[in-house]
């Protein structure tokens, strides 16, 4: 069993009876726990209930060890530790229509994408949904001093949601769920590093989430040099996937492309993206790769993106340029929780 802020209201409602309450009590958590209350405050039930829930249960899945906002742009990066003390990071991020949650998925991550810092130590452990639902949650309570609330999210933090499926799925149907936080699938994006069986899967659980798949280079050979994945599946493979994902749901697809000096940011390589993606109902989200020195993996320069994203325009293929966010504060993946963990000799 999950963690209560991880269990839908059914669930809730079964364990409720479960310890002799009435049916109504399961619905009536699930709200008080989607709006972040806690025990006390969930003056809805009874005293006892209340008493035996914060005798019995964790007081919350996570709570925030650190906060950094930056001056620049508005946009906040979390630290949250988790019961057992491991932690995990998000980011919040204000745009014009509404403030975005970056959200991790796991400690860690076992993909090893050269120029990724959450995978440098390999995955710790998955995350369960209601450590997930924790975090919005931390994120909601933070902006509700200014009103705002939590509106799009992105799986975008550490970890590989395809690689704990089940548990990201529940995530998505406890606040996508009307009594709860009721936040729109479309509005949910699920990165992945792009394993076909998995996209395929999630094809068929009649959700409209918006898949974005971290391509990073128009070739297999260059797929190859940043992101072990594609020894196991081809590019092609994984496009096909992407296909039939747009075929069942309707929802064309999102292409993550950071641009990184000398790998796959020449105008050449742009022409050859142009031809890969051709046919495809897919838009390209072009960011600068956040340079990772260690690794000799340096972000492409201004020109360089300007002109790959006019090659791709002027061949007919959908493209923007992501605004890179928070570069003054470890706003990149893995970032925070690195230099925490550095820094606290761990
Ligand atoms: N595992 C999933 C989701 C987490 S990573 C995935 O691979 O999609 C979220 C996004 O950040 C991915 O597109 C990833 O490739 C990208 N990313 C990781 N490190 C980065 C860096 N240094 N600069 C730019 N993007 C990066």
């Amino acid at each position: 069993m999950d963690m209560l802020w991880g269990m839908l209201p059914e669930e809730l409602k079964a364990l409720m009876q479960s310890w002799g309450e009435p049916a109504f009590r399961g619905k009536q958590l699930f709200r008080d726990l989607q709006k972040g209350l806690d025990f006390e405050q969930m003056t809805v039930l009874s005293k006892p209930l209340r008493e035996r829930l914060k005798a019995e249960m964790p007081a919350a899945p996570a709570t925030v060890l650190e906060e950094r906002a930056s001056r620049e742009d508005g946009t906040v990066k979390l630290l949250y530790e988790l019961a057992d003390r491991n932690c995990v990071e998000g980011v919040l991020m204000r745009y014009h229509y509404g403030v975005t949650l970056c959200v991790s998925t796991q400690v860690g991550c076992a993909m090893g994408c050269l120029f990724c810092a959450s995978t440098l130590d390999g995955c710790v452990r998955s995350l369960t949904a209601a450590e997930m639902v924790g975090q919005v949650l931390c994120a909601n309570r933070l902006l509700a001093a200014t009103g705002e609330r939590v509106s799009r999210l992105v799986l975008m933090g550490s970890g590989e949601p395809m690689n704990n499926y089940e548990n990201v799925l529940r995530f998505i149907r406890v606040v996508t769920h009307p009594e709860g936080l009721n936040l729109s699938a479309r509005r949910i994006s699920l990165s992945t590093c792009g394993l076909p069986d998995g996209i395929r899967r999630l094809a068929k659980e009649g959700l409209e989430l918006t898949l974005s798949l971290s391509l990073h280079a128009p070739d297999d050979e260059t797929r190859k040099r940043i992101m072990p994945v594609a020894r196991r599946y081809s590019i092609a493979e994984t496009l096909d996937a992407c296909r039939a994902y747009y075929e069942a749901t309707g929802r064309r697809f999102i292409l993550e492309y950071a641009l990184i000096d000398g790998v796959n940011a020449s105008a050449e390589d742009a022409q050859k993206l142009s031809r890969l993606l051709k046919g495809y109902n897919c838009h390209v989200n072009l960011i600068a790769l956040n340079t990772v020195k260690e690794r000799n993996l340096y972000g492409a320069s201004e020109r360089q993106i300007a002109r790959f994203i006019d090659i791709l325009t002027a061949n007919g293929i959908s493209a923007t340029r992501r605004r890179t966010m928070g570069d003054d504060i470890d706003g990149a993946c893995g970032q925070l929780r690195k230099r925490f963990l550095e820094e606290n000799g761990q």
